[in-house]
């Protein structure tokens, strides 16, 4: 595809590649392309190009950095400074926004997940993903999905100005604690910097609901500092609870080379997995994180589902009865979701279900997962199911 733009740019965006590799952005973070594979940076220009399944749809997004050039020395990232095997490269906001605007015109990209190292603070950072968006809005008219980088210590009105621009916006807590980040990133403030902008962003949708305002979104860097899986989902929870955050991304660490943290332990891919499903378990099934199976440590066995893990638990010998069950306690059940849940109760409102064939005619996929734990007509259904 012939993409008309300023050449330079274009090899520049060739040239760094998929920076943002370390970033989680779609709204699938757990089954997403790549996810679970070698974290080996590529530089060509599709490897800026990541599909991503959005809340506008599946959408191939343009992911990159106004700069990779940064003032800060977070320990796990290839961007630090003074990390000399980086190479550096800095658009300005109208080449960016040009660019992307002939990207998306010639079909290559339809939406953007805008991030930036700090040069000069996060205030001036912040100006220019601003500035870029402003054009690619304003100028381009572009009405399709953005994804925007919060910069640590950005001020309230670009916050609301973000809010205001994009789909979604991206505040990164990175720990779970301030004690947490301390040991990751030690010029970053957890309180100051990074919990009151969540803050604020509740704040500026509570205060301007008329408007339409993006969603937030944050991030954490899994397993490089001895954080558990009790403080990344404590720290989750409350941000679904009291800020309205949208969905939190995990990030298994991945050693870089020439970082301080080099020579550290990359967190199996499985951990990162287990967090998502228990996230989601906290964010869409009502669970409280107490109810979450934590070993004596503080992390969820990585091989068992979670809520298998709770249904072997308190199911076995409690089996619930399909019939009767309110929609809370047919969440609990393993593999019942808040839709099929919904659909089962819709069943049930027109006739017995008494067999396992009538759970998978109603849109249970596998009922066999559920069949351990439930009671068809006051029975326990067979567990070995035939194929057919
Ligand atoms: S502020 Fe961001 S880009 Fe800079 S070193 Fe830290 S994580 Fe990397």
């Amino acid at each position: 595809m012939l993409i008309r733009s300023k050449p330079d740019t274009v090899q520049k965006l060739t040239q760094m590649g998929d920076v943002t590799l370390f970033e989680p952005a779609g709204d699938r973070p757990h089954i997403e392309e790549g996810q679970r594979k070698p974290r080996v940076p590529q530089q060509n220009q599709m490897a800026c190009i990541t599909h991503l399944s959005t809340p506008k749809g599946a959408k191939p997004v343009l992911k990159t950095m106004v700069t990779t050039a940064c003032e800060k020395d977070c320990f796990y990232c290839p961007f630090r400074a003074g990390r000399g095997k980086t190479r550096r490269m800095t658009f300005t906001p109208d080449e960016l926004a040009t660019t992307f605007d002939a990207m998306q015109r010639s079909g290559v990209v339809d939406g953007l997940f805008l991030s930036s190292g700090i040069i000069k603070g996060g205030v001036t950072s912040q100006d220019k993903i601003l500035d870029t968006v402003d054009i690619i809005r304003n100028k381009y008219q572009y009405r399709g999905y953005i994804h925007l980088k919060i910069m640590p210590g950005a001020e309230y009105d670009q916050l609301f100005r973000a809010m205001q621009l994009a789909d979604r916006v991206s505040i990164n807590l990175e720990a779970p604690t301030q004690q947490r980040l301390h040991a990751l990133a030690p010029k970053k403030d957890f309180a100051d910097e990074l919990l009151t902008r969540l803050q604020w962003a509740q704040q500026i949708r509570r205060d301007n609901a008329h408007l339409r305002l993006a969603s937030t979104v944050t991030q954490f860097v899994v397993g490089a500092v001895g954080d558990t899986d009790l403080e990344l989902l404590s720290m989750s929870d409350n941000l679904y609870r009291q800020i309205g955050l949208a969905r939190a991304y995990y990030s298994a660490f991945s050693p870089v080379a020439h970082t301080p943290f080099e020579h550290l332990t990359a967190t199996d891919p499985m951990r990162e997995f287990r967090l998502y499903q228990s996230s989601f378990l906290l964010r869409d099934y009502g669970w409280d994180v107490e109810e979450l199976p934590f070993e004596q440590h503080g992390n969820l066995r990585l091989d068992i589902d979670p809520k298998q893990a709770w249904a072997e638990q308190h199911l076995l010998h409690n089996p619930i009865d399909i019939m009767q069950a309110e929609r809370h306690e047919l969440l609990r059940i393993p593999g019942i979701g808040p839709r099929s849940a919904d659909r089962l109760l819709r069943a049930r409102r027109t006739g017995s279900i008494s067999d396992i064939g009538q759970l998978r005619q109603i849109g249970i996929r596998a009922p066999e997962k559920s069949a351990p734990y439930i009671l068809l007509n006051g029975k326990r259904p067979p567990t070995q199911l035939s194929l057919l």
